[in-house]
């Protein structure tokens, strides 16, 4: 019932101990269709915004135990960002520099969070395979090496980071369910929250509570071929030319019992469901999340219990899942309703299941000139095994017939790499891409929920205004 009332939190020495303790709350809307409970997590209460203050604290109190952490020490870490924020946030208070690097993608509100705490945040390229110079722990490996009394926190392998879970998620979500709770559900990126959280509620359950992973679908922990998603914090990338995919050793597999695989645009669809009938304003993990615990609450009956994981708030991804801007340049669901005529009416005919002609990024100038036929361009694509929709986030530039006319049939298609074509999204108004397209003629990649699904020449976005204001 509800009712306005205090409510006492309690009082702590530091930020620190104030970590944890998050509430759980029913979802009532969006489960129409459903009989289960379905209970959120609300990890962005922690103090630095996200659940991974409890591993960063774990973490770093292992650390200090170990004495690999020390007076004046520097806290070092790769991190999509939220690690990195509880890092911060805790090594501020007891006096330790903090490093943290990032990959570009990484939303802009993050990285700067994390330097209003005073740590350094050191941006690397993305889509690089894992050991190479520029990729994200390659960088932060250096720096501990470089750096005197720099400790590596390591998430992804560093057992502290599960321990946090098992010690603190677990017994929460099993004490404010009575020990009612029977399926727990929860993104994987390095794997700690349910691999920790997931082994304690199986222990203390007797083993019959189900554990389930949700994961972006195109990640390799739920069976993809690794390409990019756009859902941060979650899910397994695998660059093409990584030699030996590791998985962290922080993710046990053994304690998930299935895994649910969700596109970018189910999870984001769930976010702007969540916040406007919810009053829940997530990031886009909990979308992930909250997308597998509603596939599963589906199939179960009045009595279960569906706890889900929700890691952060949305606000750290207002450039993103909640800006019709960016939204709308990748043909995902707006958060509004538009009335103007959008690209996917203007293309009235054009197959968004399709995939255009692609040159791979490892052919040779001769592969590529019979691709490009008599196309003026074509995409450049990073090269993987097997077919798969061709992720606009993998398209590494473009490569033009005039281009190669001086190339030679064996050069590298690399090496006349120019810049990415222009692109328009579905869910955009054709006014807007047109806007953004300025004078640019030529080919333009048409984008469908984060995929390229056509090429079509500038002139006919341009022709589909004319017609409609005649
Ligand atoms: N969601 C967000 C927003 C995160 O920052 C992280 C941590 N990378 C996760 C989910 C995944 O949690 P874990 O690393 O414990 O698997």
């Amino acid at each position: 019932m509800t009712a306005v009332s205090a409510h006492t939190a309690g009082t702590y020495d530091s930020v620190a101990d104030a970590i944890g303790h998050t509430p759980l709350v029913r979802l009532n809307r969006v489960t129409d269709d459903i009989r289960a409970t379905v209970y959120v997590k609300l990890e962005y209460l922690n103090p630095g915004g996200s659940v991974k203050d409890r591993a960063a604290l774990g973490m770093l109190l292992a650390a200090e135990q170990s004495g690999e952490l020390g007076p004046g020490g520097t806290v070092v870490e790769a991190t999509s960002g939220n690690t990195g924020l509880g890092l911060a946030a805790i090594a501020a208070t007891r006096g330790y520099r903090t490093i943290v690097v990032v990959p570009d993608r990484v939303s802009a509100e993050k990285k700067a969070v994390l330097r209003a705490h005073g740590a350094e945040v050191w941006v690397t390229p993305g889509l690089r395979p894992v050991g190479h110079p520029e990729h994200l722990r390659s960088v932060a490996l250096r720096l501990v090496e470089e750096i005197p009394g720099a400790w590596f926190a390591g998430q992804y392998d560093n057992p502290a980071n599960p321990a946090a879970h098992r010690a603190t998620t677990g017994p929460e979500v099993w004490a404010q369910t009575g020990g009612r709770i029977t399926h727990f559900v929860a993104g994987v990126g390095t794997g700690g929250t349910i691999t920790g959280a997931g082994e304690f509620l199986k222990e203390a359950s007797g083993g019959s509570v189900r554990v389930i992973g949700a994961d972006p679908e195109t990640s390799v922990y739920g069976g993809g071929d690794g390409r990019i998603w756009y859902v941060e914090a979650v899910g397994h990338f695998v660059h093409p030319e990584t030699v030996e995919d590791e998985w962290p050793k922080s993710y046990h597999t053994e304690v998930v019992d299935g895994i649910e695989r969700i596109p970018d645009v189910e999870a984001i669809r769930v976010l702007h469901r969540l916040a406007r009938e919810e009053g829940l304003l997530l990031g886009g993990s909990s979308g992930t999340a909250i997308a597998a615990a509603l596939r599963t609450a589906r199939t179960l009956g009045p009595d279960d219990v569906v706890v889900v994981i929700a890691p952060d708030s949305g606000r750290a991804y207002l450039s993103k899942y909640y800006s019709d801007e960016w939204l709308g340049e990748l043909g995902f669901p707006l958060t509004t309703v538009i009335t103007d005529r959008t690209v996917a009416e203007a293309l009235d005919g054009v197959d968004l299941g399709q995939q255009p002609a692609v040159v791979p990024s490892g052919a040779s100038v001769g592969t590529a000139r019979a691709l490009v036929g008599t196309a003026v361009a074509l995409p450049i694509v990073l090269e993987r095994k097997g077919s798969g929709p061709v992720v606009v986030a993998e398209i590494l530039g473009s490569v033009s017939a005039a281009a190669l006319v001086d190339a030679d049939d064996s050069d590298p298609v690399s090496a006349h790499l120019g810049a990415p074509l222009p692109t328009a999204g579905t869910t955009e108004s054709v006014a807007g891409a047109l806007a953004r397209l300025g004078t640019q003629t030529g080919p333009v990649v048409i984008v469908h929920e984060g995929r390229a699904v056509a090429l079509v020449d500038a002139a006919r976005l341009a022709d589909s205004v004319v017609v409609e204001q005649e």
